[in-house]
């Protein structure tokens, strides 16, 4: 079965990167000339997308998304980023739900999965972000955090935009933190997530995220259930990048 799902490298660069970085990033992306089977994405900060795209257009191999997007198409919300202007502006993926949106600017799982909704109206790709902090962890209630997060942020998922989801399990307290989840960890919530999952038990790809790194990711891998990363830290530099991308084609 896992064969039927493409295996993906999705950088989250947050809020980091000058365009200087950028540059130097596809210099050096450029040169390491290699076949790609992974699908190699990245979500730079919403200013970036647009030069991005421009960048990622000339080596060919790289899709480009964003880590946010409202809820709404249009109208009086200062400072938001439209789902109808990314798709617009030919942009393929949106993160939602990362846990720095859950925890510092409070998004609840209601109000997520309006975002999800209206960025799948647009026919963008999401990336749906699930994972429990410490003290849930701490306190067994996992698989409860996690069915509440998919239940709701999913609801009313149409059937018919199901093959544009993805999900990505990230412990809170893995992420930044240098702390990765084992894999037989992390596979045991993928496989939890998988039997949850409505529509396209089978066909949907489920990331990692929290510390990965080129040195880590081989053995998440492995497990039947882990269809790729979501990785923040190793994705800013292309040497770190291009070798997670190389690991997993
Ligand atoms: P990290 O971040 O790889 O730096 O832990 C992952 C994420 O927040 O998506």
């Amino acid at each position: 079965m896992k064969n039927l799902r493409p295996i993906h490298i999705v950088g989250n660069w947050k809020m980091n990167q000058t365009m200087h970085e950028i540059s130097e990033f596809f210099i050096e992306m450029t040169k390491m000339k290699m076949e790609l089977k992974c699908k190699a994405w990245i979500a730079p900060q919403a200013l970036h997308i647009a030069i991005l795209k421009e960048m990622a257009f000339t080596t060919g191999s790289i899709q480009v998304g964003a880590q946010n997007c409202a809820e709404v198409d249009s109208g009086a919300l200062t400072g938001e980023t439209s789902p109808l202007a990314l798709a617009d502006m030919g942009v393929e993926f949106v993160i939602i739900g990362h846990s720095e949106r859950r925890t510092i600017y409070g998004e609840k799982n209601e109000l997520l999965n309006q975002k999800v909704l209206n960025a799948l109206k647009n026919d963008l790709k999401v990336i749906y972000c699930v994972g429990e902090t410490l003290a849930e962890r701490e306190a067994n209630d996992t698989f409860k955090v996690i069915e509440e997060q998919l239940n709701v942020g999913l609801h009313n998922l149409p059937a018919d935009k199901a093959h544009l989801v993805l999900i990505a399990y990230e412990p809170v307290w893995a992420i930044g933190t240098g702390k990765v989840a084992s894999a037989e960890q992390a596979e045991e919530v993928h496989a939890f997530i998988r039997g949850k999952l409505e529509h396209l038990k089978d066909e949907t790809v489920i990331l990692y995220g929290g510390s990965v790194k080129p040195d880590n990711i081989d053995s998440l891998l492995r497990k039947d259930n882990i269809d790729g990363a979501l990785v923040g830290g190793a994705s800013l530099k292309a040497k770190d990048f291009r070798q997670l991308c190389s690991i997993a084609s």
